[in-house]
């Protein structure tokens, strides 16, 4: 069985205090459901702080970004090494915003997956069309290239340690979410072409989460649909409240 999975990713939101705050009221309201995994990604840093918050709970911490290279002189940036020596072992990589802002390529992503899988870190790697794609007909063919391109070359041993977040861009932050049949329509022809290229086993236990305007009230429908294993939540995984109420909808 595939794992269920919501992660905030908290974006460039919250100080240090905020930090706090927000993670002392998500562990003491606590989600109902403790089958799902939890994972919260706030910025770089108070990674450390909410890790040491978190220590012995159910939420995993993640950071939204790393770079490619084992270390050097990259001004502004932050290693593999750098994550796991704060006990952060997951990694958020080609969020639409990096691709968009960050000139974020699938070149470059392959680069980034592969350094974040050779230390073992477990990625959730994000990918998704923009609205002109999808107006042109064109969403499953950029679907299938980002995937290809970013992520496929690695071997079937490292895919327990990838997660998949299809968030189409014209629906982060804009308040429309794909409908569920969009969203399990996608779903499935990416668990089709895991199988076609990887294989039927990892097609079957790999997790694809939906992102994009996931909230409380639309929460329920779209984890109901059978290839939607969870969500990336932004907005909505700023106040404890939503986010818990959201995890619950699982
Ligand atoms: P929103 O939930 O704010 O639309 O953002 C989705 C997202 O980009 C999560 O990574």
């Amino acid at each position: 069985m595939r794992k269920q999975i919501v992660a905030g990713n908290w974006k460039m939101n919250n100080d240090s205090q905020q930090t706090k705050d927000l993670l002392t009221e998500i562990l003491t309201k606590k989600p109902q459901n403790t089958t799902a995994k939890i994972v919260v990604a706030p910025t770089f840093v108070n990674l450390e702080s909410a890790v040491n918050k978190t220590a012995g709970s159910n939420v995993i911490v993640a950071a939204q970004n790393m770079h490619q290279a084992e270390n050097g002189a990259y001004t502004g940036e932050v290693s593999v090494s750098m994550l796991k020596s704060i006990k952060v072992n997951t990694v958020i990589l080609g969020h639409s915003e990096r691709r968009a802002y960050f000139g974020e390529t699938n070149s470059l992503l392959a680069e980034k997956v592969n350094t974040a899988l050779k230390h073992n870190l477990t990625i959730i790697f994000c990918f998704g069309e923009e609205l002109a794609d999808r107006q042109s007909g064109n969403h499953f063919n950029v679907v299938e290239s980002q995937l290809k391109e970013g992520l496929f070359h690695i071997s079937e041993n490292q895919w327990p340690n990838v997660v998949l977040a299809y968030e189409p861009v014209w629906a982060i932050g804009t308040g429309e979410t794909a409908s569920p049949e969009q969203a399990q329509e996608m779903h499935n022809f990416i668990r089709t072409l895991i199988k076609e290229n990887v294989s039927a086993d990892v097609a079957e236990n790999t997790s694809i989460l939906y992102g994009g305007s996931v909230k409380p009230d639309n929460a329920k429908e779209i984890f109901s649909k059978p290839d939607v294993d969870g969500g990336l939540i932004g907005g909505a995984s700023l106040k404890a409240d939503d986010f818990l109420a959201i995890v619950n909808a699982i």
